[in-house]
């Protein structure tokens, strides 16, 4: 089991028996309650996972947390600003190497990928490579805990966005191959970027691909009815959503109309 630990309010604190979560203060629209960092390990070693923005109080919160612990590496579960800002700072804070997938983000001689196993003590992480979101995002299974870290490829509340560096049908390919690994390996919760700790991943994971294709029929549709440009299909199709999150949503609808085009 994998011993769920919830919080009474929000994220912070929240997790499974061997990751915890240190929620960023950053909250938005677009971040939900705020990046979730991950510690993975209990014992001297342990792994931190998305030190999320470059915020000082942020950081040196975590590295408080962890005390004498050796971090073993920062990894990158994406290279987007709110969970890899502060990974060059914590790095130096940590005296830790920074893996992820794209180079750039990197800190040392090691990458990250699919397949790959990080090892902290006597926890292991195994990568899933789960493009879509971004180019470069990754899952992490804690098998300890049947716990899988979903960065922003499914998030806590509501549904994800495809960046400008994603791409609609390979994130689509993730979720099936998410749903699968999480079937296979009896998968007891998803530990997202943003948001709650999800207890039910097949029920999540279909609930993200049913939300995909709705809206992908919705898209077809205001087509149907005359619209042509990101912004027609937006005032149509989100009509009931807050306007705040209608650039968000117009970065969505490029990608639905780029995967429904072919391109
Ligand atoms: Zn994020």
């Amino acid at each position: 089991m994998s011993g769920l630990r919830i919080p009474l309010e929000g994220p912070d604190g929240s997790g499974t028996a061997h990751a915890l979560n240190l929620l960023a203060p950053n909250p938005s629209p677009m971040t939900l309650d705020g990046t979730n960092t991950w510690v993975i390990g209990r014992g001297e070693d342990v792994l931190v996972v998305d030190p999320g923005p470059d915020d000082p109080r942020h950081l040196a919160r975590v590295a408080e947390h962890l005390r004498d612990r050796r971090v073993v590496a920062i990894l990158l579960t994406h290279g987007h600003h709110d969970h890899s800002g502060g990974a060059r700072a914590f790095a130096g804070l940590a005296g830790a190497p920074v893996r992820a997938l794209d180079p750039r983000h990197r800190l040392g001689e090691e990458g990250l990928g699919d397949g790959d196993v990080v090892v902290a003590g006597d926890l292991e992480l195994h990568v899933v490579g789960t493009p879509g979101h971004s180019f470069d995002s990754l899952c992490f299974w804690l098998p300890r805990d049947r716990a899988m870290l979903t960065g922003d490829t499914v998030l806590g509340r509501g549904t994800t966005v495809i960046a400008p560096d994603g791409d609609l049908a390979d994130y689509l390919r993730s979720l099936d191959r998410l749903r699968a690994t999480a079937e296979q390996v009896g998968a007891e919760a998803l530990l997202p970027g943003h948001g709650p700790v999800l207890p039910d991943p097949i029920a999540a994971l279909d609930g993200y691909v049913a939300h995909r294709r709705r809206r992908l029929d919705q898209i077809r549709q205001a087509r149907e009815q005359g619209a042509t440009t990101p912004r027609e299909i937006v005032e149509i199709v989100y009509a009931g959503v807050d306007r705040s999150l209608w650039p968000a949503a117009e970065m969505s609808v490029r990608a639905q109309l780029d995967y429904l085009d072919g391109s």
